[in-house]
C-alpha cells in the first residue's frame, strides 16, 4: 500500500482533471486493484481546514507515513523569495512541499508548471514560479539539483499541459507495487517508458512530412510542421502512441504540437510571431529542425528532396533517438 498526498501550487487544476480520466489503470483501480491510498487531493479529499493542516503535520513528524507527494502547479516564491503568495493552510505552500519533500519515500511533479515552471515562469514571471526540481531546462528549480528522497530518487517529473492521465496512474502503479526501480528516468527526470519516442511516431500525417506537403488547422492530409510550427519531431511523447481518450491526439486532429513535454515550453516564452507558426530563416528555412540531426544536414537532405521531388522517408523521422 502506498500512501499518495497530492497538492497543488501555481496550477489551473488541468493535471486532476487529466488524472480523473485514467482509464489504464482509472483513479478507481488506482485505490482498489493497486493498493493507492490517496492520503488527501484538493479536488477529492474530504477533509477540510485544520483537517488537512493536522494531516501534513503528521506526515511530516512521521505519524502518518508519506510514499508519494505529488505536486501539480509551480512552485510560487513570490513576493521577494517569501511564497506569501500562494498560502495554504496558514503557511506559504513551498514551506510545506519543502517540509513533506523531506519524509516522502517519493516526489512526483505532474504536469509542465510542477516539473519545468510552464506558463507561470515565463518572464516576466511576476509570482516568481519554478518547478520543483528544474527551471526550465536547468536543474535545480525549488528543491535544488542534488534534491533525493527518502526511496533514493530526484523528484520523478511527468510533464504535459496536462500530463496524459496514463502516464500519471502507471508511474504511481510503479511505486506503489515496488516497481518504481526498474523505470528509467532521461536527464530532465522524465521516464523514458513514455518519454522515449517522439510524438511524430504513430501521427497519420508522417507520410506528409516525408513528402512536404503543408496542411491546415483541422483539415485532412498535411503536415503542420512547415507552416503552422508543429513541434512533433522534437517532441518527446507517447502521444501518438497510446493516443488520448484511446481516440486521437492533436496532429491526428491537425493541431499542431505545442511541444508541452519539453522542459522548455511555452516555447520562445510565448514570443509575439511564435505560437502556431513555424519559424524561419530567410522565409524559408526552419528555424527548428527534426532532433536528431544537425541543421545542416536536415537543410540538405529537405532542399534535395525538392530539387528531385524524391520524399524523404517518413519513416527516417518520429522514431527515438
Ligand atoms: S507530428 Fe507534426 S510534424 Fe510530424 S508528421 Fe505529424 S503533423 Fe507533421
Ligand atoms: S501532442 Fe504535443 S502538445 Fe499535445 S499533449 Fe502531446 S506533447 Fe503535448
Amino acid at each position: 500500500m502506498a500512501n499518495v498526498l497530492w497538492l497543488q501550487g501555481g496550477a489551473c487544476s488541468g493535471n486532476t482533471m487529466s488524472f480523473l480520466n485514467a482509464e489504464e489503470p482509472t483513479v478507481i483501480e488506482l485505490v482498489t486493484d493497486f493498493g493507492v491510498n490517496i492520503l488527501w487531493h484538493p479536488s477529492i479529499g474530504l477533509e477540510i481546514g485544520d483537517q488537512v493542516s493536522d494531516l501534513m503535520n503528521d506526515c511530516i513528524s512521521g505519524k502518518v507515513q508519506l510514499d508519494i507527494l505529488v505536486f501539480e502547479g509551480s512552485i510560487i516564491q513570490g513576493p521577494d523569495g517569501t511564497g506569501t503568495m500562494n498560502y495554504f493552510a496558514e503557511r506559504p505552500m513551498m514551506d510545506w512541499v519543502k517540509d513533506l519533500s523531506e519524509v516522502a519515500a517519493y516526489t512526483v511533479a505532474i504536469g509542465d508548471c510542477a516539473t519545468y515552471g510552464g506558463i507561470p515562469a515565463v518572464p516576466p514571471n511576476p509570482s516568481e514560479s519554478t518547478g520543483m526540481q528544474f527551471h526550465k531546462t536547468d536543474k535545480g528549480g525549488f528543491l535544488g539539483a542534488n534534491y533525493v528522497s527518502k526511496g533514493g530518487l530526484p523528484v520523478i517529473n511527468i510533464p504535459g499541459c496536462p500530463a496524459h492521465p496514463d502516464w500519471i496512474t502507471q508511474i504511481l502503479v510503479a511505486i506503489s507495487t515496488g516497481r518504481i526501480g526498474d523505470v528509467l528516468i532521461d536527464q530532465f527526470h522524465r521516464p523514458t517508458t513514455f518519454f522515449s519516442d517522439f510524438v511524430q511516431n504513430g501521427c497519420t500525417n508522417a507520410m506528409a512530412f516525408g513528402e512536404k506537403i503543408d496542411g491546415h488547422f483541422g483539415q485532412r492530409g498535411g503536415c503542420l510542421f512547415y507552416e503552422v510550427g508543429c513541434r512533433g519531431p522534437m517532441t518527446h511523447a507517447s502521444c501518438n502512441r497510446i493516443l488520448w481518450n484511446r481516440h486521437s491526439s492533436k496532429t491526428r486532429a491537425n493541431h499542431p504540437c505545442l511541444g508541452c513535454t519539453e522542459p522548455g515550453f511555452p516555447h520562445h516564452d510565448l514570443k509575439k510571431g511564435s505560437v502556431f507558426k513555424t519559424m524561419k530563416y530567410l522565409g524559408f528555412l526552419p528555424k527548428e529542425t527534426p532532433t536528431g540531426e544537425s541543421k545542416l544536414t536536415y537543410y540538405f537532405k529537405a532542399g534535395i528532396g525538392k530539387v528531385t521531388n524524391a520524399p524523404d522517408s517518413a519513416k527516417n523521422y518520429g522514431q527515438s533517438k
